[in-house]
């Protein structure tokens, strides 16, 4: 068994950011499980699939063979051996990514991947159920949030120094859809392991987050 430290949160909570840094910091591998799903939905995009077909869904995803591999340390997501890691962060993708992870069949799919990792390697994995599901006996656990206006305006900036045009409000719209959807699935939904420690960071900067992580990690190791 690897040192394993699980981070879940919502969407925008900077989990990944935080994770990325946390790694460096640690020599840990960073695993993106979120780009797990995105890869999935990728595959129901291409292959036309209703998302909101539940049955559909869960027979398409059979088809779907996701692994990943490292790259100059960075995670990249094959589906089906093509390298889909530039196609996994855009709204679409994320959106449908939110709607077809509930669906038990696509969830079961990425479960060994993301345990096998974990046995196999010293990581920091974040998700939204590594704590409670995946990784039961990790080290540590960590449940990273901050407010949805504080998620959302952070996403705003992100898009608007990229020259996209955005607006606040159907931002933090999306952002609450997509909370709601995580948190109240049947299967694995988005909540905080018993035994898992609370990082409220709407007023800490990643500085911040990084550091007290880092220094509840080295307590465990
Ligand atoms: O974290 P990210 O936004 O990349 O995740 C995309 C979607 O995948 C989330 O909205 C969530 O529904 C789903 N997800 C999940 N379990 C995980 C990671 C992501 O259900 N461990």
């Amino acid at each position: 068994m690897g040192f394993n430290i699980a981070v879940d949160g919502p969407a925008g909570a900077g989990k990944s950011t935080i994770a990325k840094l946390v790694a460096k910091k640690m020599n840990l591998i960073y695993v993106d499980t979120g780009a797990m799903y995105r890869a999935m939905a990728v595959y129901f995009i291409k292959q036309g699939v209703d998302i909101d077909d539940v049955e559909a869904v869960a027979e398409a995803c059979t088809g779907a063979d996701i692994t990943i591999k490292y790259e100059n340390g960075m995670q990249m997501v094959y589906l089906n051996d093509e390298n889909v890691t530039a196609y996994l962060r855009t709204e679409e993708v994320g959106n449908a990514a939110s709607v077809t992870s509930g669906v038990a069949q696509v969830r079961a799919r990425l479960l060994e991947l993301q345990r096998t990792l974990a046995k196999t390697s010293d990581c920091i994995m974040d998700g939204r159920d590594i704590g409670t599901c995946i990784l039961p006996n990790a080290d540590v656990k960590i449940y990273l949030t901050a407010s949805s206006a504080v998620r959302a305006k952070r996403r705003f900036d992100e898009l608007v120094a990229k020259g996209e045009e955005c607006d606040l409000a159907t931002i933090q719209a999306d952002i609450e859809e997509r909370d709601y959807r995580d948190m109240n699935r049947e299967v694995a939904p988005l909540k905080q392991a018993e035994d898992a420690i609370l990082v409220d960071s709407s007023y800490m900067t990643i500085e911040e987050v990084v550091k007290r992580i880092v220094e509840i990690a080295e307590e465990r190791k």
